[in-house]
Order: C-alpha cells, then sequence, then structure tokens
C-alpha cells in the first residue's frame, strides 16, 4: 500500500471520538485504583520482599486488598505463584468445586488450555476427581441461551462459570451488562452456589467489573491487563470472601490458607503496574480499534466490528488465506521492540490441539498486554490480536503490516 501515514490519518479522525470514550473509561477506573491505594495506605515498604513462609507479608496482603477494591469484590489473591491464566483458573476452579459436584459453563466451550483442566481423561482433571462438566452454547448473536441454562441447571451445579473474553472463538466479548442479566436469571432460578468469570482480557475495559455484576469470583492473568505491563509473571482471583478463602487454602494448603506466600524479589512492579493498567488497557483498546479500522476499510471481516464497543482488549481478524495470516503476524513480530529480526513459524504449544503462530516480540515472555498476534493454523484462518503499551507501537506495527499489504 502507498499512502500508507495519510490512510492511517484517516482512520484516527474517523476514531477520534471513539478515542476519547476510552479516555473517560480509563479514567474511571484510574480513581478507582488511585482510591485503593490511599485507602490502603501504599508505601514504599510493601515492596519488600519476604522469605521462608513469609508470615506477614504486608506487600503480598495488601495488594491482594487494593486488587479487590479497586474490582469491587470483597477479598483477593495476587500472587506470583499464579504462574499463568489457566493455572489461576485451575486454583480457583479446584478450590470451589468437590467431587460429585456439577461445573456449568453458560458462554459455550471455554478457553482451549482449560479443557484439559475441565475434562481432560486421567492427567488430574476436575473429570479425573469426580466432578462433572457440562456447557451451553452461546446463541448465534452472542447474546446467553436463557432456555438451555433454565434446562441444564439443577441443584447439582456448584459453579457456573462464564467466559468474558472469546478466546479463540469468532465471538464478540461478553459486557458486564450481559453477564449481569445472566447473573440476575440463574438466581432468579434459585442458583445459590458460585458464579465465575474468567475475566482475562477484560479487566479495565469497562467502568466495573464482574464482580460489581454479579459474579462471585472473578480471575485473570497478570501479564494480560492488569499487570500493566509492568508484572512479570502471576494471577488474581477476587471475589466473596468465602471463595476466596476456599481458593486461597487450594493455593497453599488446606490448613495453611493465605497466611503465608513468599517473594523475595519484592511487588514493586506488581503495584506499579496496577498503578498503570488503566492507562495501558487504554492504549491496548485504542490500537486494537486502530488496527481493526484500517484492516476493515480494506475489506478484512474483524471482530468486533470496527462501529462496535469492545468488551475486552483481543481484536479477531479474518483472512481466509494461510499465508495473508502468516504475514500479518510476522510482521506484528518485525515491529516488535523485542526479537524483531525473528520469523515466526507455525509450532505446537502445549495445551493446543491445533499448530499456534505467535507473534510476542515482548519484555516478559508471552505477555500479551503487551503488542502480540497468535492464532490456529487452520481455516478460516484468524488472527487474534492483542494488546500494545503504547499506542505508538499499535500505529507503528500497523505502518509495516499495511506497507507489506
Ligand atoms: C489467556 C486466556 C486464558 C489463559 O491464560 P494463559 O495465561 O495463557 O494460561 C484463559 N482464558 C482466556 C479467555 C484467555 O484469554
Amino acid at each position: 500500500m502507498e499512502n500508507v501515514e495519510e490512510y492511517i490519518g484517516e482512520c484516527e479522525k474517523k476514531l477520534d471520538e471513539r478515542f476519547k470514550q476510552i479516555d473517560k473509561v480509563s479514567y474511571c477506573n484510574y480513581v478507582k485504583v488511585a482510591e485503593a491505594f490511599s485507602y490502603y495506605k501504599v508505601a514504599a515498604m510493601h515492596f519488600n520482599g519476604s522469605t521462608g513462609y513469609g508470615y506477614g507479608d504486608e506487600g503480598r496482603d495488601t495488594l491482594g486488598k487494593i486488587y479487590a477494591m479497586a474490582f469491587g469484590a470483597e477479598a483477593g489473591i495476587v500472587s506470583p505463584h499464579l504462574l499463568s491464566g489457566t493455572h489461576t483458573l485451575t486454583v480457583a476452579l479446584f478450590g470451589l468445586l468437590r467431587p460429585g459436584d456439577t461445573l456449568l459453563c453458560i458462554s459455550g466451550m471455554p478457553y482451549d488450555t482449560i479443557r484439559g483442566v475441565i475434562f481432560g481423561e486421567g492427567n488430574g482433571s476436575l473429570k479425573d476427581f469426580g466432578v462433572n462438566f457440562k456447557y451451553v452454547d452461546l446463541n448465534g448473536d452472542g447474546s446467553f441461551d436463557y432456555e438451555k441454562i433454565k434446562a441444564e441447571l439443577n441443584s447439582g451445579v456448584k459453579v457456573v462459570y462464564i467466559q468474558r473474553s472469546r478466546g479463540y472463538e469468532l465471538r464478540d466479548a461478553l459486557s458486564c451488562g450481559q453477564i449481569e442479566e445472566a447473573c440476575k436469571f440463574v438466581r432468579s432460578l434459585g442458583f445459590e452456589g458460585c458464579i465465575f468469570v474468567d475475566n482475562c482480557y477484560g479487566e479495565f475495559v469497562e467502568t466495573r467489573e464482574p464482580c460489581a455484576a454479579g459474579a462471585d469470583i472473578i480471575a485473570g492473568s497478570l501479564i494480560k491487563n492488569p499487570g500493566g505491563g509492568l508484572a512479570q509473571t502471576g494471577g488474581y482471583i477476587c471475589g466473596k470472601e468465602k471463595y476466596i478463602d476456599l481458593i486461597g487454602k487450594r493455593l497453599t494448603a488446606p490448613s495453611i490458607g493465605l497466611e503465608v506466600g513468599s517473594f523475595a524479589l519484592g511487588y514493586q512492579y506488581y503495584y506499579q503496574g496496577f498503578f498503570m493498567a488503566p492507562h495501558t488497557v487504554a492504549q491496548a483498546l485504542k490500537c486494537s480499534l486502530l488496527i481493526g479500522t484500517a484492516l476493515d476499510g480494506l475489506g478484512y471481516k474483524n471482530y468486533p466490528s470496527a462501529d462496535k464497543t469492545p468488551y475486552d482488549i483481543t481484536r479477531a481478524i479474518q483472512f481466509d488465506d494461510e499465508n495473508k495470516m502468516l504475514d500479518f503476524i510476522r510482521e506484528v513480530q518485525y515491529a516488535s521492540p523485542v526479537d524483531s529480526f525473528a520469523t515466526c513459524e507455525p509450532w505446537d504449544m502445549p495445551g493446543y490441539d491445533d499448530k499456534i503462530i505467535m507473534a510476542a516480540g515482548t519484555f516478559v515472555s508471552g505477555a500479551s498486554i503487551e503488542l502480540s498476534a497468535d492464532g490456529p493454523v487452520k481455516p478460516p484462518y484468524i488472527a487474534y490480536f492483542q494488546g500494545g503499551l503504547t499506542y505508538e507501537h499499535g500505529r507503528y506495527a500497523l505502518s509495516k503490516i499495511l506497507r507489506r499489504m
């Protein structure tokens, strides 16, 4: 493409109002974070590391409290010992479910790496421990299928599970408004168990989190939105105190709970990352909208559609052509600050069935709050794009992508 700068300028003009809206949401979320920092009197001592058992580790405990407050939850666990989003969700689910219980997912089949956790055979899955699993697909328009949910919700269901973001599915993320409606619906049917939301990629996209919309537990990864690009690993789980207590006993040991857990490196990046996160998420949303609008103008179908409000930071772009998909992902890598010289190749990855191609030239290995793109290499050749610590980075990547096209 010629006139790349001109074309990007036109796209930016179209997005002017949307960007202003994103800034408003970001400010609203920042206020919540700032007030939580102030309420809990965060001080330099909270950044200190601890060793051994980590008894009385104020940095660890306070971090959980500020997450909970900003997310509208009663209590929270934030830990570098939660190794990824998948591990975080696993700890939470094992903390909540017991043999004979049923897990009912009402947003369709859960994310790829969670499937093996729920119904893997002989790998220590929930199923191996006698936990049943059922799921209800979303309707074609992305709404909840209330008829089927009603039919599947019986007294054995102990956890109702909702995945906010799309994962590797071609659907839009669920809004907190939709989640609120679903929570009210299952409660109206007399459900008394735990409503659980996989909140990956959703944090700080709206002015509230699912906890403030009726969910009992939310969980996610710190190398996505809430780590603000600074957290180097970890996960968080927030929600009702009684559930956090149960999950804490699974994170450590049933006799110990959340009194232990040390981290010698200290927590500065976790606090600073959370402080940055509302802004970082806004940057990622702007990158996503800019790339979406630019590719839409060139005839590439992408989701959420350019005129819709995004409810997570991810964007699915349909290429219908293997080489075009690979070119796009490789160009994202070439535009990265780290490993810009590497050419991405599709590869087998643990937890995924198809070969995956992944561009992640990131400071924190695999962090997808940083500008990154990936996807299973199979028709209709959809690349999933997310992140961007700075708008400049997204704009730069787009200019390279457009020049290649
Ligand atoms: C990323 C993601 C996960 C799992 O996260 P990992 O950190 O890759 O293990 C789970 N659910 C959704 C919707 C995700 O986007």
